[in-house]
């Protein structure tokens, strides 16, 4: 039957598919990618669906302009996913579906498109390496394994301690699916920063006779449009991606796997503001396939899901290897310990003083990059702020300049405090480069790493300094969040932690459930191999609930505990939450402005709905533009939705003055 009129999605800003006229001959089918005319420009779209009529008067309809090439469509459960994510964080249809895409597969394609699609799909993702021996299965992990209903939709949460074995259970529930279709495809989520090749690699390794791939948003164009199309056409068995590749066209997906499903970096935090966690659980919906989400500490939000009973629990509670033992944890009150002027006190230095005497390493952890190395100015009290931005710039030794963190701005350190002009200019606080110099002085002999975000900019120099690590180079490694990540340090018997205070002092109401869980994941860095391993913290709040079920290893406590108090105060995952976020010159218009779209949201009187007073955003001024955002509460998920449906509509249609977002089941307000 000839269509007239034929349906496409495009990226642009607008809430409908465009309508063109159909050109038959081409045959265009749902799902495939095509060639249109968007005002002066082409743009490559993808079909969603025809009719035979248009609201939109049909002399004034443009033709399509006709297909790119003959890739098989998308599926009609991936449209069906990305349309669902669109509606639900509230952003078109085409600037969802199609940005996702490689950049090769989005461009109007030039002559040789046909010959470039012949040399990516000689790519080879099948590494044949020699087999392993596998390890047997403990009880726990078995008792996964004899659980996990793999026919089905269904979500579980496996909450495992660090070292017990997830990895391996992922692995085996991955060989399970291959014997029932060896042609199966599984996509396997992690967040960014532990997508390491080693870890590519032990799953490849366990897969010789299944191509396995990676994709991550640091992957050239070339290397994505390759995965991504073996990925398409069924020829990739395996995605081991971060939070984009839940986009991925999977044709024959049959199981999802999330590691770290707590982790903050599957929530994106500019363009769609989507969760690739809760995502992959609706694309595990629509394709009626199991999901499960492993993590040591689960996110607060999946653990109460799993207590309530939405999602099938188990269990991991023991190391797999044998000979690893949990390490000791002790809190050591720096009120009492303190070295005047010093980050680490009298008891930690002498630890590590035993530790390096026994030629084992020491792992020391800063709970934040560049934790206010604030420059100050003894006399009056000036501290170093950046000019564009309300935030404290941050002294960069190496460099001898003052950096902001969120511009990029940079001065070099006055020589004089341009308020009173006293000499006395100095570093407040500590950051990973104050306590290397520390670390240097007190042990001149040992060799002395350091971790983290500045040292590790270079592609690979993070990898460079992990290998020295493993190879037993390094004496001390200092590092932040990065070296509490996944890696296997076997020669690691001592970890210190410094600065977790100040994290307990913070507004953000999801602080104490981060904080305890980078602080478990530290802690499991000692004592992975045959040394046990030893554990320090030096706080000024030694009787924390926090660290007090930290020191015990206590998760599940600690969650329900915390849970409790959300529960009490009202707070997600016992509420849903969006934020109105508007930006523009002036922070009191920009607040003006959110006012009348309280105003507005007020007046339609929406039950179970909650609106808060607009404020400026924590970090109010980033490169000169300013940010105000309005908090909006709902009883659950399905009531925010809902009234955002109503709202919406009202919110864009003021959207003119401002650059506005939404940002649905925000991790930071
Ligand atoms: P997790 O992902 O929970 O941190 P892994 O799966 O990486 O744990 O396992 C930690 C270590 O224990 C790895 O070296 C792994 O090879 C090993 N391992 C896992 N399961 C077993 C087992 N059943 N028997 C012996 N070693 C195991
Ligand atoms: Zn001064
Ligand atoms: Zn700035």
């Amino acid at each position: 039957m000839d269509q007239k009129i034929i349906k496409v999605i495009v990226d642009t800003p607008l809430w409908e598919p465009l309508d063109y006229l159909n050109v038959p001959a081409e045959n265009l089918k749902v799902g495939e990618r095509c060639l249109v005319p968007v005002g002066r420009r082409t743009c490559v779209g993808i079909v969603v669906g025809f009719s035979q009529t248009s609201s939109f008067p049909q002399d004034r309809l443009k033709k399509i302009i006709g297909r790119i090439d003959r890739l098989s469509p998308l599926s009609s459960n991936w449209l069906r996913f990305t349309k669902f994510a669109s509606k639900y964080y509230l952003s078109p249809w085409g600037e969802t579906a199609v940005p996702s895409l490689p950049k090769f597969f989005r461009r109007p394609p030039g002559q040789r498109h046909d010959s470039s699609l012949n040399r990516l799909r000689k790519t080879n993702f099948v590494l044949s390496a020699p087999d392993q021996e596998l390890p047997v299965l403990n009880e726990e992990q078995k008792y996964v394994l004899d659980n996990f209903v793999q026919s089905k939709f269904g979500v579980s949460l496996l909450y495992g301690i660090t070292g017990s074995g997830k990895t391996e259970v992922y692995l085996r529930l991955i060989q399970k699916v291959f014997d029932k279709d060896p042609e199966a495809q599984i996509l396997l989520m992690v967040p960014e920063i532990n997508l390491t090749p080693q870890l590519v690699e032990r799953v490849a390794k366990r897969f010789p006779n299944h191509a396995v791939g990676s994709w991550n948003s640091k992957m050239s164009e070339g290397e994505k449009a390759a995965t991504w199309l073996a990925a398409h056409e069924g020829r990739l068995n395996i995605l081991v991606g971060t939070r984009l590749s839940v986009f991925a066209s999977l044709p024959k997906l049959s199981m999802i796997l999330i590691d770290e499903e707590h982790d903050s970096s599957y929530k994106a935090l500019e363009g769609v503001r989507y969760s690739s966690r809760d995502l992959a659980i609706k694309r595990a919906q629509i394709e009626n396939i199991p999901i499960l989400l492993g993590s040591a500490t689960p996110s607060f939000e999946s653990f109460q899901r799993a207590l309530s009973g939405d999602y099938q629990l188990f269990k991991m509670t023991k190391r797999a290897v044998q000979d690893a033992h949990l390490p000791e944890l002790e809190l050591i009150d720096i009120s009492k310990d303190r070295v005047k002027g010093a980050a680490l006190g009298a008891q930690v230095r002498d630890e590590i003083t035993k530790t390096l005497e026994k030629k084992e390493q020491v792992l020391i952890f800063l709970n934040r990059r560049g934790y206010a190395p604030v420059v100050t100015c003894n006399s009056c009290g000036w501290v170093s702020t950046c000019p564009h931005c309300s935030t404290f710039a941050v002294y960069h030794k190496t460099t001898g300049n003052l950096t902001c963190h969120y511009c990029g701005w940079t001065t070099p350190l006055p020589r004089h405090c341009p308020k009173c002009g006293s000499v006395e200019i100095v570093p407040l606080g500590r950051g990973t480069q104050r306590v290397e110099e520390e670390i240097k002085e007190l042990w001149p002999d040992a060799n002395v790493m350091r971790l983290d975000q500045d040292s590790t900019r270079r592609k690979g120099s993070a990898q460079e300094v992990l290998e020295s690590v493993h190879q037993g180079k390094v004496d001390i490694l200092l590092g932040t969040q990065i070296v509490a990540k996944g890696h296997d340090f076997k020669k690691v018997s001592l970890v210190v932690i410094l600065n977790s205070d100040p994290v307990l002092l913070s507004p953000d109401f999801r602080a104490r459930e981060r904080l305890f869980s980078v602080l478990m994941q530290v802690s499991g860095r000692a004592g992975r191999g045959e040394i046990p391993g030893k554990v320090l913290l030096q706080t000024q709040y030694t009787q924390d609930p926090l660290f007090h079920h930290l020191s015990r290893q206590n998760y599940s406590d600690f969650a329900t505990e915390e849970l409790n108090s959300r529960e009490k105060t009202r707070l997600p995952p016992f509420t849903a939450q969006a934020l109105v976020i508007a930006e523009g010159k002036k922070i009191n218009e920009v607040l003006k402005y959110l006012d009348e779209v309280k105003q507005a949201a007020l007046s339609l009187q929406y039950p179970g709905i909650h609106i808060y007073s607009p404020i400026p955003q924590s970090i109010m001024r980033i490169q000169d533009i300013e940010r105000g955002q309005l908090l909006l509460e709902a009883d659950s998920k399905k009531v925010m939705q809902e009234f955002l449906a109503v709202f919406a509509p009202i919110l864009f249609e003021k959207m003119n003055r401002f650059n506005v977002y939404i940002d649905v089941d925000p991790l930071n307000c």
